[in-house]
């Protein structure tokens, strides 16, 4: 609804357009940057928050458990799944993740905006589910020869993990049309800012704000004197 309008038109408080909150699911091969870029996006903006998916992988030495996931017992994975607690989960690198549902869930119905780190498998399964509040972003890396090295540089894997994920990586990639967006991490700086700007456009969308309505009634409502 739109505030009434201070003596000289203007608003005494700013416009504020009910509309529901985004799923914007970020996926790419390991090491293509889509940590560092969701992680720069939460840091920039406070009213984004993020999905902390539950794993069966084990924790890296830099992971903080209930930050970066919730790391659990297969038995536990497998007693969430089948009780329906997970929106979504998915068979990754011999591991299993998935997403609970209960905190998406709570910030779709509040008109929050939530982050996800998950694969092609999770994304299918958010699109077909959750539909129009999705927006899906790709991020490859700018060669292959690129990607190796980051998983390298990172240094928290073992060679073996590092050979599986660089295997699997292509896998991954043949999924990039199933995406909205695609965007190639070739400066960090340019993709944060490529997918703060599709955050940005995809928060105005029309069909996304149902208190537009409302909103053009009220103005079509006022009437100025000449
Ligand atoms: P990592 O082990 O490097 O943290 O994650 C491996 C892959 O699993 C990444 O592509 C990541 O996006 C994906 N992933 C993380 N959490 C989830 C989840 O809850 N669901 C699905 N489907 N994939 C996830």
């Amino acid at each position: 609804m739109s505030p009434a309008p201070s003596s000289k038109g203007k608003p005494s408080s700013p416009v504020k357009i009910a509309r529901r909150g985004l799923m914007l699911v970020l996926s790419s091969p390991s090491g293509a940057g889509k940590s560092t870029i969701a992680r720069n996006l939460l840091e920039s903006d406070s009213t984004l928050g993020i999905s902390v998916s539950v794993t069966t992988r084990q924790r890296r030495p830099s992971e903080i458990a209930g930050k970066h996931y919730h790391f659990i017992s297969t038995r536990e994975f497998e007693r969430l799944r089948d009780s329906d607690s997970l929106l979504e989960w998915a068979e990754v690198h011999g591991n299993f993740y998935g997403t609970p549902r209960e905190p998406v869930e709570a910030a779709m119905a509040e008109g929050r905006d939530m982050l996800f780190d998950i694969d092609w498998q999770g994304a299918r399964q958010l699109q077909e589910k959750m539909k129009a509040d999705v927006v899906s972003i790709f991020v490859l890396p700018p060669t292959m020869t690129e990607l190796q090295s980051r998983l390298h540089r990172r240094a928290e894997d073992t060679e073996e993990v590092i050979r599986t994920r660089l295997l699997n990586s292509r896998a991954e990639i043949e999924h990039w049309r199933e995406y909205d967006y695609v965007i190639v991490n070739d400066d960090l700086d340019n993709a944060f800012h490529a997918v703060s700007n599709i955050i940005g456009a995809e928060r105005i969308r029309r069909d996304r704000r149902h208190g537009l309505f409302d909103f053009v009634q009220g103005l079509l409502m006022e009437e100025p004197e000449l």
